[in-house]
């Protein structure tokens, strides 16, 4: 898809790579950018530096997870600005934490991490079906294609949004839908190395080729461009996810020795 003239919604657009897809998207030069974001100031300070660019953008503080607050979003942004082109449902968050991880921690992981993809889907699709056009970018994460080590809710609810992506794109990609699924490793942002809640990391993740916010941001305006489904910017994540599905025994016991040196075993 063009991105010239369009309007672009990114949640999650206040840091790392939604701050930085905001960024490479300006110059394509949108009509218009919506960047969501619960930390307000993080969402003003990408809305600054799009505007220095002489891109219109809006900063929006909410809660992904809300669906009020979702739909209010959706139905003011077509109200100022018209139909939105492309959607990216980018936020998310990790736990840095086991299967004992407390049921709160699971929730609000499958509430950030996938039912928001549901929310902002069934809110924006009948608009998009009616006018027979659309683009739904969700950010997943090799995670969901093979796993995270150390983190199972993360693990889980990454997989679920590879699920969630390519079933809009099978029901509906005959109908004018488009659906991009976003499943990069380690990116040098504060999910990554920061120490705040819901920061990922282990030693293996850290270990991996970590790759600058703005080269995903790249690889990203090359996809939509293609309207890809997969958008892998390590590409060795392709190979990864074939030795898994061809040996998955095999898979399983590299990734147990992994777990074990993480472990010190
Ligand atoms: P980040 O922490 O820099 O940015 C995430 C942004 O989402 C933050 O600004 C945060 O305030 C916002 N956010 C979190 N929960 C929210 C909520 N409920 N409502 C509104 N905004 C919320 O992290 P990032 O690395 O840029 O992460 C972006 C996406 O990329 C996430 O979905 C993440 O899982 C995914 N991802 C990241 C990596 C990595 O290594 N950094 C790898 C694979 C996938």
């Amino acid at each position: 898809m063009e991105l010239n003239e369009t309007v672009i919604v990114v949640t999650g657009g206040g840091s790392g790579i939604g701050a930085a897809m905001c960024r490479r998207f300006a110059a394509e030069r949108p009509r218009h950018i919506v960047v969501v974001d619960r930390d307000a100031a993080g969402a003003e300070a990408t809305v600054a530096a799009l505007t220095e660019t002489g891109i219109g953008a809006t900063a929006v503080t909410l809660d992904v997870a809300d669906a009020e607050q979702t739909e209010d979003l959706i139905a003011r942004t077509r109200a100022d600005h018209g139909e939105i082109d492309l959607f990216c449902a980018n936020a998310g968050i990790g736990s840095a934490a086991g299967i004992d991880a407390d049921d709160r921690v699971w929730e609000s992981m499958w509430q950030i991490n996938v039912h928001a993809h549901v929310i902002a889907a069934r809110a924006l699709l009948p608009a998009w079906l009616d006018r027979g056009r659309g683009y739904l970018l969700t950010t997943a994460s090799a995670a969901g294609l093979l796993t995270n080590l150390g983190d199972a809710p993360y693990s889980v609810t990454k997989h679920a949004a590879v699920a969630l992506a390519e079933w809009l794109s099978i029901t509906y990609g005959d109908r004018g839908i488009t659906v991009s699924c976003l499943c990069p490793q380690g990116v040098n942002t504060p999910l990554l190395f920061g120490d705040a809640d819901g920061a990922l990391a282990t030693e293996v993740v850290k270990a991996q080729r970590i790759l600058e916010p703005e080269t995903v941001a790249d690889v990203v305006a090359a996809a939509v461009a293609d309207e890809r489904f997969l958008i892998l910017p390590h590409e060795e994540v392709a190979g990864y996810e074939q030795a898994r599905a061809g040996e998955r025994e095999r898979w399983l016991r590299a990734m147990r020795r992994m777990q074990a040196g993480l472990d010190g075993r």
